[in-house]
């Protein structure tokens, strides 16, 4: 008898655990999984602004979205969430936006979404319709992802990272630098490459902007550093490498506190805040910092000092200070590139690279920052020089990876300035400050990337990349 009642019970146990497995699956296979959101600037007039996904494939409406369900993240910003359920057969959608104000002055209203991987900006021109319902704009395409283009892989472990950027550096910057030089950069060595767009949430990027892209994987608005466009902050590649156990170090010719060491070190609403920028770096985790700005640097010599920095104003004091002190060199007043006698960038990798290089690896950024100034000044003979200056800098990066196959050498630029145009120009003598066409400005060219080393091919295996596309790269890597 008690045997029996026994089996009864535990087969009254092995019935409940099934019904509690079934009932539990049939949850969660109808939980709602948030895939992403939207967010858009919305103008106050958009009272009746709505919007659908509507399925490109079956060309039908596949769920409305109206105002009411719209989250007011701040002043104008409104967010809406993207769930699983309504993309479910979705694989090719059109988010259509209308409002029924007819009589608005056109302006550019903006979209982003984040769908688990992919990022989208898409720039909505708002367009006077004949009837009530104007077309703002449409957001197309998620499998696509027309706006940033392919984002590469890879499913090597990257264990070193050096990253370089010349500032400014159009293709035709490196071209008239292979003039120049009368021979085959040490850049243009390197086989694998790809091309790079630059845009911020504006057509033509800044610096700050673009540095926030290439060390964070997201666009923000011009000057904005290590920051979102609604002013979050977001994680730089030199967090992530930190907090997983890399060495981290920048080096460049400019101040250290300029954009792209900024945007790779900190996060600030304005590259012009430069003492506020110096003060967060004296407080920052980077192993090793050496460029220019010893202006700005000497006001927080205390707190370079409570904060375990060195802090050196020679190269030749580098190698007097032990492997494991974090080290912030200022090696000329403002920009190394003003100095009559300056400190040659690949000097100062060569300095750096053994004082980052342990087990568990590391990540170098390095700027060759000044191609830009000259750029922008219109001066062909100093940038050349800068541009030079930066070629020698990649030498010894590339004899670097020839020895260490576990690194990843990448090499691009932030956008390109001046609007460098060589057409005709085939020697040397023809290289005159005439050849700037863009009156000092930034453009929208297409940048060049290289990449040499660990994944270089994966991540050059697209003709076309994103800016933002080279963190989730690396942050893949690094993770593997
Ligand atoms: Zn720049």
């Amino acid at each position: 008898m008690k045997l029996k009642e026994n089996k009864i019970t535990n087969l009254c146990i092995i019935v409940l655990i099934l019904m509690i497995v079934l009932a539990s699956s049939i949850y969660f296979s109808k939980k709602e999984k948030t895939l992403g959101k939207i967010y858009f600037d919305k103008p106050a007039s958009w009272e009746h602004v709505y919007a659908y996904l509507y399925d490109s494939n079956t060309q039908t409406t596949s769920e409305q979205i109206s105002v009411s369900e719209l989250k007011q993240e701040k002043d104008y910003i409104y967010s809406y969430e993207i769930t699983n359920h309504m993309l479910k057969n979705l694989d090719n959608f059109t988010i259509v936006f209308h409002s029924d104000i007819a009589n608005e002055n056109p302006n550019q209203y903006r979209v982003e979404a984040n769908f688990e991987g992919y990022n989208k900006i898409y720039h909505l021109q708002y367009g006077i319709g004949e009837n009530n319902t104007n077309t703002i704009g449409e957001w197309l395409d998620y499998n696509e992802n027309i706006n940033i283009g392919k984002i590469p892989t890879t499913e090597n472990k990257i264990k070193n990272v050096i990253y370089m950027i010349g500032d400014g550096m159009g293709e035709n910057h490196i071209l008239a630098g292979q003039l120049y030089k009368g021979q085959t950069l040490n850049l243009q060595k390197i086989k694998d490459k790809t091309y790079v767009k630059t845009a911020s949430t504006s057509t033509v990027t800044d610096s700050a902007a673009a540095a926030t892209a290439l060390s964070s994987g997201y666009k923000t608005n011009n000057a904005v550093l290590g920051k979102d466009q609604y002013g979050n902050n977001v994680e730089n590649i030199m967090e992530y490498s930190n907090a997983k156990g890399l060495k981290t170090g920048i080096v460049c010719t400019q101040i250290l506190n300029h954009a792209t060491p900024a945007g790779f070190s900190i996060h600030n609403e304005h590259r012009y805040n430069y003492e506020k920028i110096a003060e967060s770096q004296t407080q920052s985790f980077i192993d090793i910092m050496l460029g220019g700005g010893r202006n700005y640097f000497s006001q927080y010599e205390q707190n370079m000092l409570n904060n375990n920095y060195k802090w050196i104003n020679h190269l030749s004091e580098l190698n007097k200070i032990a492997q494991n002190e974090k080290v912030i060199g200022t090696f000329a007043n403002e920009s190394i590139s003003k100095e009559n006698i300056r400190t040659p960038l690949a000097d100062m990798v060569e300095a750096v690279i053994p004082r980052l290089e342990n087990e568990n690896g590391f990540i170098l950024m390095i700027e060759g920052s000044d191609i830009d100034t000259y750029s922008h000044e219109g001066n062909m003979a100093k940038m050349l020089t800068e541009l030079i200056d930066f070629d020698d800098a990649i030498k010894v990066a590339i004899e670097y990876v020839d020895t260490h196959p576990d690194t990843l050498l990448i090499v691009t630029a932030d956008h390109e300035t001046g609007g460098l145009n060589l057409d005709g120009v085939t020697s040397k003598q023809q290289l005159q400050d005439s050849l700037f066409t863009s009156y000092g400005a930034h453009t929208e060219t297409n940048v060049l990337l290289y990449a040499y080393g660990n994944s270089a091919n994966d991540l050059t295996k697209y003709d076309v990349i994103d800016n933002t596309s080279i963190y989730k790269f690396l942050k893949q890597g690094l993770s593997n």
